[in-house]
């Protein structure tokens, strides 16, 4: 099945375009300030000094914010794959407005369609957590019970927050959206947030926000009292995965849960776009996982092997990021064929994921730390 998959997203690349792309590449890029790089000896992930390279000399294509050249390394222990020489912690890793980049202005059509989306996707949120989201349409809520991957996507963006549990207490790491923040708080949480710097002010200005910046081990957070870690579009980004989740398991109370997701290295996505891959994002990203990579750092960190995954169904975005990336020029309507085409492929892509969710374009994790491994588990 794995073999079948590939081939047909093999079959599917756009060789001649890509190659037309990385001849119009522009000249070398200012270099990343030396004084603000640091170099790895050994795997963040796993601390093995065993490695192989993946890709070198890659730009900051997708938000074009950042200088340098980076190169991303296979871990031939664990399997992840992680950036060196990458930013110090100090440096700050969005070195600026991070707005990605967009070939072509909207026209009149376009944006009334998108408001159309974002009222109906309003509408949806709305009716599942209570918020007061605006613009709004209440058709959103039934527009979106029969549209399973959009659905999935709005959840995946919420976090998949159980509902309906007043007074249980959540972390989340990354501080991913004020609206996820607030989903999450009219569901009953009491929520901390932890934010890796001061660039979301959004989530610093929300009232009664108990916000912390920097790192989870240095939040001062009492252990043992969360009741649900949210750990999503973040994991890729810490400098010091092991001890953030070594932390974490500190944290959770006995039968608490940690949720991951982060994306996925062994995904169709990555295997068929590779370098173009959108989610590598460098210099953002620095460490990149597979299934296998993340169960050993897990394991590493004190949480149990066991842990279920979920189906997030988020080809669709990652293709068409990625694409963008690879020809710089799919979001034209005069490229309607070639946009049908990224449709069929994501769709394909969906469909394999879910038959195995490790080739998802994100690893959806839930783990509990050893010492609870065999409590009743927070519901999913
Ligand atoms: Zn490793």
């Amino acid at each position: 099945m794995a073999s079948v998959c590939e081939a047909v997203l093999e079959a599917a690349r756009p060789r001649r375009l890509r190659a037309r792309a990385l001849g119009a590449r522009a000249a070398a890029p200012r270099p990343w300030p030396r004084h603000e790089l640091e170099t790895l000896r050994r795997c963040p992930a796993c601390g093995s000094s065993v490695r192989r390279p993946l890709y070198v000399s890659l730009t900051d294509r997708r938000r074009a914010t950042a200088p340098g050249e980076w190169n991303f390394h296979t871990c031939s222990r664990c399997t992840a794959a992680f950036l060196d020489p990458r930013p110090t912690a100090a440096a700050g890793l969005m070195r600026g407005a991070p707005p990605l980049r967009h070939p072509h202005t909207p026209g009149w059509l376009t944006r009334q369609a998108r408001r159309l989306t974002v009222a109906l996707r309003n509408g949806y949120v709305n009716r599942r957590t209570d918020q007061r989201l605006r613009p709004a349409y209440r058709l959103g809520y039934w527009w979106h019970v029969w549209r399973p991957r959009s659905r999935a996507r709005i959840h995946a963006e919420l976090g998949w927050l159980p509902a309906g549990r007043p007074h249980r207490r959540l972390l989340d790491v990354g501080g991913q959206s004020p609206q996820a923040v607030g989903a999450a708080r009219s569901s009953g949480w009491r929520v901390t947030v932890v934010l890796p710097d001061h660039r979301r002010p959004a989530l610093l200005d929300m009232p009664d926000a108990d916000v912390h910046v920097g790192s989870v081990a240095d939040a001062g957070l009492s252990q043992g009292s969360f009741d649900l870690i949210n750990v999503q579009g973040a994991l890729e980004r810490m400098h010091r995965p092991l001890e953030e989740l070594e932390a974490c398991a500190r944290l959770l109370r006995p039968g608490g849960t940690i949720r991951i997701s982060t994306p996925n290295l062994a995904s169709l996505g990555h295997r068929h776009y590779r370098r173009h891959w959108s989610a590598l994002d460098p210099p953002r990203n620095l460490v990149l996982f597979t299934a296998a990579s993340l169960d050993r750092l897990l394991g590493s960190a004190g949480f149990s092997a066991t842990h279920t995954r979920d189906v997030p169904l988020g080809a669709r975005q990652s293709f068409r990021d990625s694409e963008e990336l690879t020809t710089g020029r799919w979001s034209s309507p005069r490229y309607w064929l070639r946009r049908a085409s990224i449709e069929l492929k994501a769709l394909f892509a969906d469909a394999c994921a879910l038959l195995r969710p490790d080739w998802g374009e994100r690893l959806v994790v839930t783990a509990r730390p050893v010492s609870s491994a065999t409590t009743v588990p927070v519901a999913a």
